[in-house]
C-alpha cells in the first residue's frame, strides 16, 4: 500500500452549468465562455483548495443524468458545484439530482457584477437569468430533499470563494472518512460508556470501516523493526526534538528511546500494509508491547491519521477527517480530552491534554522528547513529546452515540497561553477558554451528551465542520458565541425529534 495521502491534490470537483436549448447557439456559446470565466476564477482564488473542473453547458435531461453519475463514479471528484446561469426548467434536474451521491453546492451567481444601465436591453436580459433560473434549481432541490450548501455573490468577492473552499475542505473530509479503514489494537476502556458506538451504522454514515486487530499481531510488526531502521529513527528525533539528555545515544534511558521508535517503526508498517489511515489503542490491552505507544502515536497524528486512545474508534475517525479538512493550512489536529480545570471566576480556563497522546501538529514551537513513569497499563515507561499548544483560536468537536444517531457537538474556543510554566507537567497540551463562557460551553456540553476525548484543530474553523455535518446528514450542535443555554437546550431536544423523523421509519 502506498503511504497515507493527507493532500487535497489528487481530488476534484465539477462545475456544471445549466440553460436548456431554447436560447439558441449564440446566446448558449455566450453561456458557456462565461461560465468557463466564473470557473477559471474560482479555481484561481488562494482559499480554493480543489482542483475545478469545468463542464459543457447541461441542456436537456439525458446530459445532467450522465453527469451525475460520471460524478458519482470517480473517485477523483469530492463534489459538484452547479450554477443556472440561463433558466434550466428543474424538471430536466430530477432524474439527475435523484442519482447524485456526491456533495453539492449551489453557486448562485452571475457573469457580471453591475447592471450596464446605460445599455441593458432584452438581448442582456435573455442571457443573465441566474436570478430567476436559480430560484427555480433551489426549488426542485428542497422539494427533492436534496442537501447542498448555497453560496450567494459574485466570484470576485472574497467572503463567496471563502464559502466555496471551506465546503470543498468538508467534502475532501466526506470523502477521506469514504476510503478510511481503521484499525482498532483492543478493545474499548473497560465500563466506559461514551466511547462505545455502533460500527455498522458508521460505516454507512461516513463510509469508514472500523474492525478490529488482536495486539499482539501489532506487537509482532514491532519487534520485527530492524537495528538499522531504528538508529536512523533515533537520529531523526534527535534532529526534530530537544531529547533528554538520559534518552539521547549514551543516555541511562537510550534503550528505552530505541524502544519506542520500534514502535513507531511496526505501527507504521501495520498501518501502511493494512492502507489504514486511523487507528486506537487501549491502555488495559498492550500484549507484549513495552511501551504504551505515546511518541509513535503523536507522530503518526502530526503525519494525518486519525487516532483515539481507549478503543475511541469514533474520535479517531474526527481526527483524520480534521487532518484532511485542514491540509495545507497551518495547524494540525489532534486527540484531546478535557482534563482539568482553572476555576477563577472571570477568568475560567480548561486545560486540555491526555496520558501521552496528543499531536505536535498543534505546536509550531519545537517540542522536548521525555520519558516519564505512567501511572496506568502497568508497562515500562513510555517515550512522548511535550509542548504546549500555540495560542489563537480552534475548535474541539465530539462524537457521541445517541442510539439512533450520531451527533457531533463542536465548541469554539480560544487557546491562550499558560499564566506560568508549567515544568512538572510531562505531556503535550493546550489551555483554552470556550465560548461563548466557561459556564455555558460546560452546561451545554454536559446537556448535549458530548464526549470527553475530542478533536481539536486549529487548522480549520467552525465552519467546515458545519458543512461536513450537513453532507454527512448528521446533527452538529454549535457552542460559540451566539450560544444561550436556553437556545441550546431547545435546539437539542428539537434534534430529537427531527432526526427521528428525517430518517423515516
Ligand atoms: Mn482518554
Amino acid at each position: 500500500m502506498p503511504k497515507l495521502s493527507t493532500s487535497l491534490d489528487s481530488y476534484e470537483v465539477w462545475f456544471l452549468t445549466g440553460s436548456q436549448n431554447l436560447y439558441g447557439d449564440q446566446t448558449l456559446k455566450q453561456v458557456a465562455d462565461q461560465s468557463q470565466e466564473i470557473a477559471r476564477a474560482l479555481g484561481a482564488a488562494s482559499d480554493v483548495p480543489v482542483k475545478i473542473v469545468w463542464k459543457p453547458v447541461l441542456k436537456d435531461s439525458e446530459s445532467i443524468r450522465r453527469a451525475a453519475l460520471d460524478a458519482n463514479a470517480d473517485d477523483r471528484v469530492i463534489g459538484l458545484i452547479a450554477w443556472m446561469h440561463t433558466f434550466s426548467p428543474a424538471k430536466m434536474w430530477i432524474a439527475g439530482l435523484d442519482a447524485l451521491r456526491k456533495p453539492l453546492l449551489h453557486l448562485h451567481t452571475q457573469a457580471n457584477v453591475e447592471l450596464p444601465w446605460s445599455s441593458i436591453d432584452m438581448d442582456f436580459m435573455n442571457l443573465n437569468q441566474a436570478a430567476h433560473g436559480d430560484r427555480e434549481f433551489g426549488y426542485i432541490q428542497t422539494r427533492l430533499g436534496v442537501s447542498r450548501k448555497t453560496v450567494v455573490g459574485h466570484v470576485s468577492n472574497p467572503a463567496v470563494t471563502a464559502q466555496v473552499g471551506t465546503w470543498m475542505r468538508a467534502a475532501a473530509g466526506w470523502a477521506a472518512t469514504h476510503e478510511l479503514k481503521l484499525a482498532r489494537f483492543g478493545d474499548n476502556m473497560r465500563y466506559v460508556a461514551v466511547t462505545e458506538g455502533d460500527k455498522t451504522e458508521a460505516e454507512l454514515r461516513f463510509g469508514v470501516q472500523v474492525n478490529t486487530w488482536g495486539v499482539n499481531e501489532l506487537a509482532d510488526a514491532v519487534a520485527a523493526a530492524s537495528e538499522t531502521d531504528i538508529d536512523s529513527l533515533v537520529a531523526e528525533y534527535e534532529e526534530l526534538y530537544d531529547v533528554a539528555p538520559e534518552l539521547r545515544n549514551g543516555g541511562d534511558r537510550h534503550s528505552s528511546l530505541r524502544d519506542g521508535a520500534a514502535i513507531e517503526i511496526g505501527l507504521r508498517s501495520f498501518l501502511e500494509e493494512g492502507g489504514f489511515g486511523a487507528f486506537t489503542t487501549s491502555f488495559e490491552d498492550l500484549g507484549a508491547l513495552k511501551q504504551l505507544p505515546g511518541l509513535a502515536v503523536q507522530r503518526l497524528m502530526a503525519d494525518g491519521y486519525g487516532f483515539g486512545a481507549e478503543g475511541d474508534w469514533k474520535t479517531a475517525i474526527l481526527v483524520r477527517a480534521a487532518s484532511v479538512m485542514g491540509a495545507g493550512l497551518p495547524g494540525g489536529a489532534s486527540l484531546m480530552e478535557d482534563y482539568t480545570y482553572h476555576l477563577i471566576p472571570g477568568e475560567e480556563q480548561i486545560l486540555g491534554a491526555h496520558m501521552l497522546e496528543v499531536s505536535p501538529g498543534l505546536t509550531s514551537a519545537k517540542p522536548t522528547l521525555e520519558i516519564h513513569p505512567l501511572g496506568i497499563g502497568g508497562k515500562e515507561d513510555p517515550v512522548r513529546l511535550v509542548f504546549t499548544a500555540d495560542a489563537g483560536p480552534a475548535v474541539v468537536v465530539a462524537m457521541s452515540d445517541m442510539r439512533d444517531r450520531f451527533r457531533l457537538v463542536a465548541n469554539v474556543v480560544d487557546v491562550i497561553e499558560p499564566a506560568e510554566a508549567l515544568p512538572n507537567l510531562p505531556v503535550g497540551r493546550a489551555v483554552w477558554k470556550p465560548q461563548p463562557s466557561f459556564a455555558t460551553s460546560a452546561a451545554a456540553w454536559l446537556t448535549a451528551g458530548a464526549a470527553h476525548h475530542t478533536v481539536m484543530t486549529n487548522a480549520v474553523g467552525i465552519d467546515v465542520f458545519r458543512d461536513f455535518a450537513e453532507i454527512a446528514g448528521t446533527e452538529l450542535l454549535v457552542i460559540d458565541n451566539d450560544t444561550t443555554l436556553d437556545g441550546f437546550a431547545r435546539e437539542a431536544r428539537w434534534n430529537n425529534a427531527y432526526y427521528r423523523l428525517a430518517q423515516g421509519f
